[in-house]
């Protein structure tokens, strides 16, 4: 009795971190167009996650898209459409 009940604990705490690691490794993906980014920066600025750093240009470069929470600030900042952010709910 006792062994099932801790047996099913822990595979129900198993699934919760499966599901947890998916969630913060596959929710949300960044497409960046750099033809249309004029590399203002602005993207970067606002991003509070620090998802990018910015390259010689400042042209931004996805550095960690794995910290990326999905508000789309940078889609929403960006004066030239060049950055898309899909995925989540
Ligand atoms: S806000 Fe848009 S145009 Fe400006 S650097 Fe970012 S992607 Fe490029
Ligand atoms: S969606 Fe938000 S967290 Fe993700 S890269 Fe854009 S600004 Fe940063």
């Amino acid at each position: 009795m006792y062994t099932a009940t801790v047996r099913r604990k822990k595979r129900y705490y198993a699934e919760c971190w499966e599901e947890l690691h998916m969630g913060v490794t596959k929710k949300f993906q960044i497409i960046l167009d750099s033809r249309l980014c004029k590399g203002c920066g602005i993207c970067a600025a606002f991003c509070p996650k620090g998802v990018f750093t910015r390259d010689d240009d400042g042209k931004p470069v996805i550095s960690d898209d794995m910290v990326c929470i999905g508000c789309k600030m940078c889609e929403l900042r960006c004066p030239d459409f060049a950055i898309r952010v899909t995925g989540g709910i």
